[in-house]
């Protein structure tokens, strides 16, 4: 399997190989590389961003660490279920989110809608 490993700007082109249990990765340049390639054949996980309703406009958050890719769209709904009075840069909107051991967290100022 080809893969651009996605845990830094360089994007090196990974090649990765299961056979089994034995997983081999070549093309990375760093560490990082390899334990990616190994997590996409076998437990992939992403980092979420996504903006959340609040009274004023929308808030951009992301969760704090990677979650299962297969949880993402559930989180996802998660977050569009909530509607938030207000919160700053830094806040923590949902602590665990639905058991993933991330949490949410606001990263940014509120964008207001123009109506
Ligand atoms: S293998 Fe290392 S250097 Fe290459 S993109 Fe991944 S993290 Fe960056």
């Amino acid at each position: 399997m080809k893969l651009i490993c996605i845990m830094c700007p360089m994007g090196c082109e990974l090649d990765v190989t299961k056979k089994g249990n034995d997983i081999k990765v070549t093309g990375n340049t760093c560490v990082r590389g390899e334990v990616y390639g190994k997590e996409e054949v076998t437990a992939p996980k992403r980092v979420l961003t996504a903006l959340v309703k609040t009274k004023e406009g929308v808030l951009p958050v992301k969760t704090s660490t990677m979650i299962p890719k297969d949880m993402i769209f559930k989180v996802n709904e998660e977050i569009g279920n909530l509607t938030l009075n207000s919160a700053k840069s830094g806040d923590v909107i949902i602590k665990n989110v639905l058991g993933t051991g991330a949490d949410v967290v606001v990263t940014g100022d509120i964008v207001k809608f123009d109506i």
